[in-house]
């Protein structure tokens, strides 16, 4: 095969992958939105037939020789060429750990274990759900062993998310986190909570889909290219920058829970719909990591959503749509209540501060799955010990608890750290875009466009093209430097507390 025809069977290749990744896709977002609940059932085949198709295609010899000459020749390639080479070796390096069979049955697993997940949580029952997460845990163990079997199972699957990522790094970043902002959360508990009460009101949830709307707006969200959906645990989903779904759950007496799952998810959209077309239907064509991907979503949802100027063009939306509700209410106490810092017991609705301690518990969870260290069945007495540990507060069902998460239930093990590092590298963002464009003026303005703009240019046209440590290096932010992330909770809860 000469490089030209490597080139052709390479571009079949993405053509493939990206169609099954498409039909998939739309399945499973089909599956958490629209469809009736039993209709799991025959998802659950046609998803196994679809992935032993896929398989088949994508591990054909032919292709397999393709990715080989182009890496062999990679200096006559250009560069995009070269990583979509090497993104397809490492995923057939993955998928080829497992027979087709293997394959197929993994993804009807998947499938089944969301279903029952879903309705174990509705119901706040574990041991319904337990059998399911054993069998994706010893899934899960088994990749790794499969992968690489001289390195920790752990350190396989956080490398599946964040390249590089492993737990000589990761020890030491939440070691970091757990001590500077304990001491923080322990002074904000000694100082009175700003109200809240005008957050519990009744928002009716007809109402709360029009403010839902308004916040899409305001970030610029294509809507023609983003549709919105209700689901158990908000998610987004991109098959390509003209298909992008985002969720949300809506709480009637609670209005700032949906309204911070739209703006998170709205970033996650703006990233798809903004990598550039050239690597639409190719594998470069999503985010570069978990990692960078959550930097995205969490930039909206914390640094701008969460600041003083953005929750001040927030509420006037919110006072026009819901004048009752919000009549007695100012927008400093809006800016304090949406920001209120106490330890809880739900991370999508936890604020900036103690944020990290939930995603501390959840890698301190993983760690011992993987190894072996619990049983299954010990696992909600863990989550409980180590919420009591890291935030100080009583677990009072598996709902609330060790059910409130998908990501298991999906067979993500090694996703959640990808939160704590996001938020890490949103901050250093923040600095060089502050350095670039008077971002709080346009923010105040109710103009997100200048940071749309920095972030499309700098990180969401790349796709997968980059690493994040080149698009940090060419968006000229700092290596990562988590100090930075702990410095600007600091200071942040400082100012609101008056530490
Ligand atoms: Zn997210």
């Amino acid at each position: 095969m000469n490089l030209q025809e490597a080139i052709a069977a390479l571009q079949r290749l993405d053509e493939l992958s990206c169609a099954y990744g498409h039909a998939m896709s739309t399945l499973s977002v089909d599956g958490e939105t629209a469809a009736p609940k039993q209709s799991w059932r025959g998802r659950g085949s046609t998803m196994a037939f679809l992935a032993g198709e896929m398989y088949r295609g994508m591990s054909r010899p032919e292709n397999r020789e393709a990715i080989a000459v182009i890496l062999q020749q990679r200096d006559a390639c250009e560069h995009a060429v070269v990583r979509r080479a090497e993104e397809f070796r490492d995923r057939l390096e993955e998928m080829l750990l497992f027979t087709a069979e293997e394959y197929a049955a993994y993804e009807e697993l998947v499938n089944e274990s969301q279903a029952i997940w879903h309705d174990a949580k509705q119901r706040g029952d574990y041991a319904s759900f337990a059998p399911w997460l054993e069998k994706l845990i010893e899934h899960e163990r088994l990749f790794a062993r499969r992968k690489d079997p001289s390195r920790d199972p752990y350190d396989v699957l956080l490398d599946v998310y964040e390249k590089g990522a492993c737990q000589a790094k990761l020890d030491p970043f939440f070691d970091l986190l757990r001590e500077k902002l304990t001491p923080v959360i322990r002074a904000v508990a000694d100082r009175p909570a700003p109200r809240t009460d005008f957050l519990r009101r009744s928002y009716p949830i007809a109402q709360q889909r029009v403010f839902s709307d308004r916040l899409m707006a305001l970030m610029g969200i294509d809507r023609e290219r983003c549709a919105i959906a209700e689901t158990e645990h908000p998610f987004t989903d991109g098959a390509n920058k003209w298909d992008v779904r985002i969720t949300t759950h809506y709480y009637e007496h609670d209005v700032a829970s949906s309204m911070y799952s739209v703006i998170h998810e709205g970033g996650h959209a703006l990233y798809e719909l903004g990598v550039a077309d050239e690597w639409q239907f190719t594998c470069l064509g999503t985010g570069s990591t978990m990692g960078i991907h959550e930097s995205q979503s969490r930039f909206y949802e914390n640094l701008i959503g969460r600041s003083e100027p953005f929750c001040r063009v927030a509420f006037g939306i919110l006072r026009e749509l819901f004048p009752e509700q919000t009549a007695d209410v100012t927008e400093e106490e809006f800016y304090r209540g949406v920001n209120l810092a106490v330890p809880s017991l739900i991370r999508t609705e936890a604020d900036e501060l103690t944020y990290p301690m939930h995603i501390l518990v959840r890698y301190e969870m993983e760690k011992r799955m993987i190894a072996g260290d619990v049983t299954v069945a010990e696992l909600p007495a863990l989550w409980a010990e180590l919420y009591r540990k890291y935030l100080g507060v009583t677990v009072p069902n598996d709902r609330e608890g060790i059910l409130q998460d998908s990501h298991w239930s999906g067979g993500a093990f090694g996703y959640f750290p990808s939160y704590a590092l996001g938020s890490a590298y949103g901050v250093q963002m923040l600095e060089a875009m502050e350095r670039e464009t008077d971002v709080w003026g346009a923010v105040a303005r109710g103009d997100l466009s200048p940071v749309t703009r920095w972030l499309g240019e700098h990180i969401h046209q790349y796709g997968r093209l980059k690493t994040p440590e080149e698009l940090l290096r060419s968006a000229q932010v700092d290596p990562f430097l988590p100090e930075k992330y702990v410095a600007y909770l600091t200071d942040k809860f400082s100012a609101l507390y008056g530490l």
